[in-house]
């Protein structure tokens, strides 16, 4: 078995390139057997991915962060996936205790007062769970495409996140929003109604409205905060770091 310790992000991207994305994963989920997690949202993007995996019966571990603040739509969509593939999708809470503390102390929807309230809600609800989620994992792959943030232009599809230790991979970096809704249709996957009505990125209900025509993709999301700001900790774009790398385990 090939580990990420022998492996450079070049090595890796040059193993994928000519590859179409169920290819790819294959590929990278053997590389990486055992240790490769995918985070779902249940976002088009993210169906997309768990139905690549799920026709290929591909060895990676799904899981997905149950804030407690979804819209019921997505926990239907979770239900009408498990319903579809009858696959296997582990979620994370956050720790009980800090999220009590947080909310007796700031109220439940502390979030819409500051920028730092907002973020330690992210930080307990998400960024911690996560870290959990992706604790002793080599690659992590993510629906994550660059027409929904424009610093994500110029992201490669397999990266580094120095901070957490592990590889990512981006399948769908470079597919249109047509691109996706065309597989959703030709695949009959599920998809969550909201992004019918609007939603283009959707997380937690509070923090998540649809947009408007002309819209920035990013409007939706934490919309009364500086738009240089709206990040949740989940995604921190990462430089290539072989330092980082090798301490892959
Ligand atoms: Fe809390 Fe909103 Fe972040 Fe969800 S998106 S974790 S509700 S601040």
């Amino acid at each position: 078995m090939v580990t990420g310790n022998q492996n450079s992000v070049q090595d890796i991207l040059s193993k994928i390139s000519g590859l179409n994305e169920a290819e790819s994963l294959r590929l990278l989920s053997s590389l990486f057997f055992g240790t490769t997690v995918f985070s779902t949202s249940f976002s088009s993007e993210d169906q997309v991915i768990t139905d690549m995996l799920s026709q290929h019966q591909l060895p990676v571990e799904i899981f997905t962060l149950d804030t407690g603040r979804l819209f019921p739509e997505t926990y239907s969509t979770w239900n009408n996936t498990l319903e579809k593939y009858h696959n296997r999708i582990i979620a994370y809470y956050p720790d009980a205790v800090a999220l009590q503390n947080f909310v007796v102390e700031k109220g439940p929807n502390s979030f819409y007062e500051s920028v730092e309230n907002r973020k330690a809600c992210c930080h307990i609800r998400k960024v911690e769970p996560l870290q959990r989620a992706i604790k002793r994992k080599q690659l992590w792959i993510t629906g994550i495409r660059a027409e929904h943030s424009q610093g994500r232009h110029d992201m490669p599809k397999i990266e580094l996140d120095a901070a957490n230790s592990i590889l990512k991979y981006h399948p769908l970096l470079h597919w249109t929003t047509d691109d996706v809704k065309k597989y959703i249709q030709e695949n009959n996957v599920p998809y969550n109604p909201l992004h019918d009505k609007g939603f283009i990125s959707i997380g937690c209900a509070p923090c998540t409205r649809a947009i408007r025509p002309g819209e920035d993709f990013r409007a939706g999301r934490w919309w009364w905060e500086d738009s240089s700001k709206k990040e949740c900790g989940l995604h921190i774009h990462a430089s290539t770091n072989e330092e980082a790398l090798q301490q892959l385990k």
